[in-house]
């Protein structure tokens, strides 16, 4: 089949690289892809914004099925735009998106679900939002509501800081995304995430992953994207799996079919395993990024089948297996990153550290210009790599870093370092 994959990430790379490799696949296309995407697929100029363009594209290319990879296309409706065209894409439409386009759409969900998540409360202005975290006190977490990038979340240790994100977020700084916030109970424990594909009905578990947050070791400093990732999370059990299938997810999916807006596509949840059990602490609607890259290291079976599956609603016939093995990924980032950056400096050595054992490189941010590969953003590169242990996984991932030469880069140097603790214990 002819496949056509939305996006430019290092999440996207590794997609492309799995679609690639599907006995289904004739031709893969991406829009608007990267230089590492291009090794895999016919990269194409078409702006994913662009649902008529889209949609054109399909007809013209003769697509029998759109792949989107990141949240924005899918809050936008690009799902439901296809689907009146008569084209399969992959991933909830925009009425399903909510549990990721809205934070107060998923917590009124929990409630009436009863699923396990902070306490809250939504606000639609800054003075009763003072209120309410004045008679909570600290520590508490102010949200805005819509997508802010990972941006529009604080989590406030003192009363002041909460005041203040509260003001921020009234203040138009996120526009539309801070015109309602949410303030909710600070948890605490380890957070892990968790990853299942669905049909509309049926929630297929995938694996589970953590990843690292902050931009320097020990976890120290601003907050990213995400500097790395490993899968699966030795702190989610089978019994915590089976746990945050049936309360957590199961009633996820029945709400929102029984509400009308059956969830298809990739429900990521974000948890806090606390002394309680698991609670919820956010949904994403596809997969993480730098998570799919370690993901899709371990899935052993053919990913187009399963997007097919929930695409077409036959997941309850199927089954996801993996590597026992695990995967770990390294993010390379422009120096400054996640504030200002420089963008152009050249990357060397790439061949050299792809072909170390184990190891797969994928592009984020990158740019080629003729035969040289050219830094184009923040997270530019996520060095992978498969282990027996994590330890493995780890030393193979910094054994390729070693082979890079690009001075304007830098990455953690510590990163799976909790669970790395967990396999020496
Ligand atoms: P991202 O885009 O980075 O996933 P987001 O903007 O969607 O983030 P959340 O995932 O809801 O926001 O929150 C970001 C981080 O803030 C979480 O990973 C967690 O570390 C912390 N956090 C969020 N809610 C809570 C909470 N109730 N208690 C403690 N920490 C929290």
């Amino acid at each position: 089949m002819n496949i056509l994959l939305i996006g430019s990430g290092g999440r996207e790379h590794a997609l492309a690289w799995a679609i690639a490799n599907s006995p289904l696949t004739d031709k893969l296309f991406a829009a608007p892809g990267n230089p590492g995407i291009a090794e895999e697929a016919e990269v194409v100029r078409l702006d994913p914004a662009d649902h008529g363009a889209v949609v054109d594209f399909c007809k013209n290319m003769e697509i029998d099925l759109v792949v989107v990879g990141p949240e924005a296309p899918l809050v936008e409706g690009v799902v439901d735009d296809l689907a009146v065209a008569g084209i399969k894409a992959f991933g909830p439409g925009k009425a399903a998106s909510r549990l990721e386009g809205s934070k107060g759409f998923t917590k009124d969900l929990c409630a009436r679900a009863k699923i396990p998540t902070a306490a809250y409360r939504r606000f639609s202005d800054a003075a009763s939002a003072r209120e309410y975290a004045r008679a909570q006190g600290a520590p508490i977490v102010v949200k805005a509501d819509g997508l802010a990038a990972g941006k529009g979340v604080t989590v406030a240790a003192t009363l002041d800081e909460a005041l203040q994100a509260i003001d921020e977020c009234f203040s138009g700084e996120f526009g539309a995304a801070g015109a309602e916030v949410v303030v909710e109970e600070c948890l605490s424990g380890e957070e892990a995430s968790f990853f299942v594909i669905c049909d509309g009905e049926t929630a297929l578990p995938l694996t589970t992953a953590q990843d690292h947050k902050r931009a320097f070791d020990g976890d120290e400093g601003p907050n990213t994207g995400g500097m790395g990732a490993y899968s699966p999370a030795p702190i989610m059990t089978e019994a915590l799996v089976d746990r945050t299938m049936r309360e957590i997810i199961e009633p996820t999916v029945r709400t929102m079919a029984a509400d009308g807006m059956p969830f298809k596509g990739i429900l990521y949840a974000g948890l806090m395993i606390t002394d309680e059990g698991p609670k919820l602490i956010e949904y994403n609607i596809r997969f993480g990024d730098p998570e799919c890259q370690v993901m899709m290291m371990r899935l052993k079976d053919d990913i187009v089948t399963l997007i097919l599956g929930a695409v077409d609603g036959t997941l309850d016939k199927m089954s996801a297996r993996w590597h026992s093995d695990v995967a770990l990924t390294v993010v390379m980032a422009t120096q400054g990153y996640p504030g200002s950056y420089e963008k152009g400096s050249e990357i060397k050595g790439l061949e050299e550290a792809g072909q170390s054992e184990g190891v797969k490189i994928f592009h984020a941010g990158t740019r080629r210009e003729g035969e040289r590969i050219l830094a184009d953003g923040g997270r530019v590169l996520n060095v992978t790599a498969i282990g027996k242990t994590v330890g493995e996984a780890r030393d193979r991932a910094y054994a390729a870093i070693e082979k890079i030469d690009w001075p304007e880069g830098f990455c953690r140097s510590d990163i799976g370092w909790r669970a790395i603790q967990r396999e020496k214990q």
